[in-house]
């Protein structure tokens, strides 16, 4: 290949077109396309943290499965004998929230959040 020939080859590697090489002016060109945006952190989030993360209504205490569990919002009112005080979902191994938040998901309740300072008949210290 001739010199000339290589040269006029690798210009548009270089970015200049042919046609701006010899005085013409070139057509233009489409922009390149947008690079694509990185996902958030929260739209990469793995299985156990969208479980922890997951947002559903409150449990109703009058709920059928509530009732069946004994289920109580505030876990000083709890009447049932088992209840000791200081049990609360918030220290509850099967609570899926933060203890420091109002609410969280709770395996019991699937798609609805417990008060951290509800109670159940289920509760299992968490060690
Ligand atoms: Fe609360 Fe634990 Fe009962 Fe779930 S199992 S409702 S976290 S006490």
């Amino acid at each position: 290949m001739s010199t000339r020939r290589r040269f006029i080859a690798i210009l548009p590697l270089a970015g200049v077109s042919v046609l701006a090489a010899c005085g013409e002016k070139a057509a233009p060109t489409a922009p390149a396309p947008a690079p694509m945006p990185a996902p958030a952190p929260a739209e990469v989030a793995t299985p156990a943290a969208a479980t922890a993360t997951a947002v559903g209504p409150l449990v109703d205490p009058v709920d059928p499965a509530a009732v069946a569990l004994g289920y109580v919002a505030d876990a000083s009112t709890a009447k049932d004998p088992k209840h000791v005080v200081g049990a609360a979902c918030g220290n509850c191994a099967l609570f899926a929230g933060k203890a420091a938040d109002a609410s969280g998901p709770c395996p019991l309740f699937p798609g609805k959040q417990v008060s951290t300072k509800g109670w159940c008949t289920a509760y299992a210290k968490k060690s």
